[in-house]
């Protein structure tokens, strides 16, 4: 193995390019593993409604518990089910789970929370894409009406025509689509009009810097009123402070969620609201 002091006489061979491939094959190895020995968890991150501060949805974030290596957050290793495929088990699984455990929640005479679930762009251009949730909603009895499946515009970017269609397809099925990461890409605001879209939800760093930074805020206050126009319900995402959640509150926009109110909770404790 080299050293850090020998770099210079390894031009070609850096230990740290070789550790990373390493990484990644073994994560691809231990993903494998993880599918087959039900490793996965969904957490849930409440979604409020920030005039009444009721918590009006949930959002589904994977987490992974190794036996050996602990929890793995999803930046660790969505990239890499991306690259090898495996997202499209992975994220069927993902979708069943929570809308067993929502629906069931939901029909235990909880108030009827809404469902968000992140798809990813290689299950987004997933040929019987419709056919697999519709599925799943059969199945499970979950209520279309309170399914949100939260998509990225670097994912309805790639082939606009083929978009356009798939979101038609989805919304015919009663669910609802939610733009996740707003303003992150080049926010192409022209085709939020082609697109049929029930929710944006602003990225957080947008949020961040908003007590101090005007510009900032002048984009945020755009957004919202972007949104609203559209007939748009407006989420702000990464809500962590009191002020930020009073300036978001004065612009009125709809929602957020944010460790301000709960970081991503297990079912268990989504079960004691
Ligand atoms: P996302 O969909 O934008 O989810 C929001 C992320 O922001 C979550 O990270 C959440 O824990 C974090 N977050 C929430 N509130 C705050 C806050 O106030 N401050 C800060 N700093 N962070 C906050 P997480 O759970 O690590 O997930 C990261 C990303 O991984 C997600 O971003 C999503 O793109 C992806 N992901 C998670 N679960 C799934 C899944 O089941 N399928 C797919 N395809 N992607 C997933
Ligand atoms: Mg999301
Ligand atoms: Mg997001
Ligand atoms: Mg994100």
């Amino acid at each position: 193995k080299a050293k850090r002091e020998e770099k210079n006489t390894y031009v070609f061979y850096t230990p740290s390019i070789n550790e990373t491939l390493y990484e990644q094959v073994m994560i691809e190895k231990y993903l494998r593993q993880a599918i087959k020995e039900n490793q996965f968890v969904v957490h849930y991150q409440p979604q409020i409604n920030l005039m009444n501060e009721n918590t009006v949805g949930l959002e589904a974030l994977i987490r992974w518990q190794h036996p050996k290596l602990g929890l793995i957050p999803p930046n660790k290793f969505i990239r890499i089910a991306e690259e090898t495929g495996l997202i499209v088990s992975i994220g069927e699984w993902v979708l069943r789970n929570a809308c067993e455990q929502i629906n069931s929640l939901n029909s235990r005479g909880y108030s009827s929370f809404r469902l968000s679930v992140n798809l990813s762009s290689i299950q987004f251009s997933q040929r019987g894409l419709v056919e697999m949730i519709q599925g799943i909603i059969s199945d499970t009895g979950m209520d279309p009406t309170n399914l949100v499946l939260e998509v990225t515009e670097s994912t309805l970017v790639e082939n606009i025509e083929f978009t356009v269609e798939q979101l038609n397809k989805l919304k015919a099925i009663g669910v609802q689509i939610a733009l996740d990461d707003f303003g992150t890409l080049y926010s192409s605001l022209n085709y939020l009009k082609h697109f049929p879209m029930d929710i944006i939800k602003i990225d957080r760093s947008f949020i961040r810097n908003i007590e101090y930074d005007d510009r900032d805020l002048a984009i945020l206050k755009t957004i919202i009123r972007l949104g609203k126009d559209l007939k748009l319900k407006v989420l702000a995402e990464g809500i962590e402070t009191e002020r930020q959640l009073n300036i978001l509150k004065k612009y009125q926009c709809d929602e957020g969620q944010g460790y301000y109110f709960d970081p991503p909770i297990s079912l268990k404790e989504v079960q004691k609201r």
